[in-house]
């Protein structure tokens, strides 16, 4: 393969929807520079015929941060990974609401309350459901919520209180999660993302780019996810944290970042396809090229580290020429000087070595 014809094809077969080949998906991970902007020009042929010129912007919430018992070698706010021991609490629903509204105010179409837990309590659930419900009476934005492991009873609350979606990832293939977790395995995580949609939520589920994984590990991923038909795909890249298993990691260099973005294009033509954390840190210079493959971009942060302003990120997208999608469905011009004056929210700090 590797050649402008090939990726063309590759992109009209998507359209026509037809999976690639496992062949097929990883020579687009080695697809040479000099074909970069051929291999981006397909993905955007596929992500176009879906999903126009749109791009929503999503908002990351952390509504409990910290102490999570889980012992997930990437996260800084593991207390096995030294976030320290003790009770964190989560923010009050009032809080939540406050954080929707400035979520809103950037044109959001969606807000994500996160929490740091093997799985969300009852007090963890009352708060979540409570804002949720205050937050759809009040604006027009979609909820997404990303607890942890859920069981039906805690889904079906998350329903009943007006929550769209769900966010739990796979993060890697089974085979690597295993190296990567000990405190629960990849099947539970696929458990939870099937009680999501059955429950009534749309399923975000999508996994890290620089874990240390096999390029079958990557795979395995892409392909394990279009298995489970999730409605909304994120692609993080690793951001190493201090203090972490993985803080010495070297980030993965911009051009394998979208690479990888291409071929999820490609194995999730009609997906809600994010690149989401460690976009600016990884990509740098190279953002505005992931907006070709993906269709959505988190602002504003993300959960215990900063990121593009909601005024970079309309400018890139103005300067670009996309255009914002809405939770009512419409699209708007981003306006860089309407959102100038919010500023990034701060991440919340982990009391440890950042
Ligand atoms: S379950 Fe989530 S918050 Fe807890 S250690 Fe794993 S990634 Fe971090």
């Amino acid at each position: 393969m590797s050649t402008s014809a090939s990726w063309t094809a590759l992109a009209q077969a998507a359209i026509a929807g037809e999976l690639p080949s496992r062949d097929q998906a990883r020579a687009v991970l080695h697809a040479p520079a000099d074909e970069l902007l051929a291999l981006l020009d397909a993905a955007f042929t596929v992500r176009r015929h879906h999903w126009g010129r749109k791009v929503s912007l999503h908002v990351l919430e952390n509504a409990k941060l910290g102490d999570c018992p889980e012992d997930c070698s990437f996260c800084s706010q593991s207390s096995v990974n030294g976030s320290p021991g003790g009770e964190a609490p989560i923010k009050s629903a009032d809080e939540l609401v406050a954080a929707a509204r400035r979520a809103f105010a950037t044109r959001a179409k969606r807000y994500c309350m996160v929490t740091a837990t093997r799985g969300p309590s009852t007090r963890d659930l009352d708060v979540v459901c409570e804002a949720a419900t205050r937050i759809k009476a009040e604006m027009d934005i979609e909820i997404c919520a990303s607890l942890g492991i859920l069981n039906e009873a805690k889904a079906k609350r998350l329903v009943a209180a007006g929550v769209d979606r769900f966010n739990h990832n796979l993060e890697t293939s089974e085979r690597k999660y295993a190296e990567i977790c000990t405190t629960h395995t990849w099947r539970d995580r696929v458990e939870t993302v099937r009680i999501a949609r059955d429950a009534g939520m749309t399923t975000c589920c999508g996994g890290i780019v620089g874990l240390g994984e096999t390029e079958d590990d990557l795979l395995d991923l892409a392909y394990a996810l279009r298995d489970l038909d999730v409605d909304s795909v994120p692609v993080n890249f690793l951001d190493p944290r201090p203090g972490t298993p993985l803080g010495d990691r070297t980030r993965i260099d911009p051009q394998f970042a979208l690479r990888a973005l291409c071929m999820f294009r490609f194995v999730h033509p009609r997906t809600d396809l994010r690149v989401a954390g460690g976009r600016e840190t990884t990509l740098r210079s190279m953002q505005v090229m992931s907006l070709y493959p993906a269709n959505s971009i988190f602002t504003q942060g993300y959960l215990t580290t900063g990121g593009a302003t909601p005024f970079d990120d309309h400018q890139m997208i103005r300067d670009a020429g996309f255009e914002l999608e809405l939770a009512s469905g419409e699209t708007e011009a981003a306006d860089p000087a309407a959102v100038a004056s919010l500023s990034p929210a701060q991440p919340r700090r982990l009391p440890m070595a950042q």
